[in-house]
């Protein structure tokens, strides 16, 4: 059988990279993994039982225990939900916990799909460092918080631009310094900056990146 396609893409929060991961997995027929939503279940689970998650050992028991239906929990989403993910996912033995997982869904895709997707922080540099198509998405801090605030509008939710920006500031950092598997593009990424692009755009400059990395050298486009 021939080995799955892996195609991973990272990048911080509201860049666009959950949209575009979720649109090519449906395009090239490939599983999809949503790794930041195994983070926000680990948060959940925690939060819901009380934990503090500034507490190692408890955030490891959630990771190592966790309730797969917290995955589909309509609280995933909320921004308390995500910055106590961002504090958990700095702890490396819930990294690995989860790692084993991710790696596994990359190598051996459910339903035999012939390849997958996984979007997050660290798929390119850590899950699947051997991934033949990476893409690194980013955008500007304004329009990462623009997005996240229109989607939470959008939501019913009530939300202030100023404040939604200072949070995104506030985890970005935390991804980028902390010590286990900083959010950082790898080597060999291609740097997508949506900006100032539609989905749609930034659909048809990851396929043209996905043909260039698939094509093989000398071979009839
Ligand atoms: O992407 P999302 O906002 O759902 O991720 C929530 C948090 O989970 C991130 O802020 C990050 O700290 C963490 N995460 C991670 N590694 C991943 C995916 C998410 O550290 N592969």
């Amino acid at each position: 059988m021939k080995r799955p396609v892996i195609i991973a893409i990272d990048g911080p929060g509201a860049s666009g990279k959950g949209t575009l991961a979720r649109r090519l997995a449906a395009h090239f027929g490939y599983a999809y993994l949503d790794t930041g939503a195994m983070y926000r279940a680990v948060a959940l689970q925690l939060l819901r039982g009380g934990a503090d998650p500034s507490d190692p050992a408890a955030a490891l028991d959630a990771a190592l225990n966790l309730d797969t239906a917290l995955l589909n929990d309509p609280e995933l989403r909320t921004d308390p939900v995500g910055d106590a993910a961002s504090r958990i996912a700095a702890y490396e033995d819930v990294r690995q916990a989860l790692m084993v997982f991710q790696r596994g869904f990359a190598t051996n895709p459910p339903e035999n799909a012939a390849g997958a997707v996984l979007d997050g922080r660290d798929i390119g540099t850590v899950i699947c460092p051997e991934a033949p198509v990476k893409l690194f998405v980013t955008a500007s801090q304004a329009a990462r918080a623009h997005r996240r605030y229109l989607e939470l509008a959008a939501r019913g939710e009530a939300a202030d631009e100023a404040a939604v920006l200072a949070e995104l500031q506030v985890r970005d950092t935390r991804d980028q310094t902390r010590s286990a598997a900083p959010l950082r593009p790898a080597p060999d990424a291609h740097r997508l900056d949506t900006t100032n692009m539609a989905i749609d755009d930034a659909f048809a400059a990851a396929l043209a990146v996905i043909a260039a990395k698939l094509t093989p050298p000398g071979s009839p486009v």
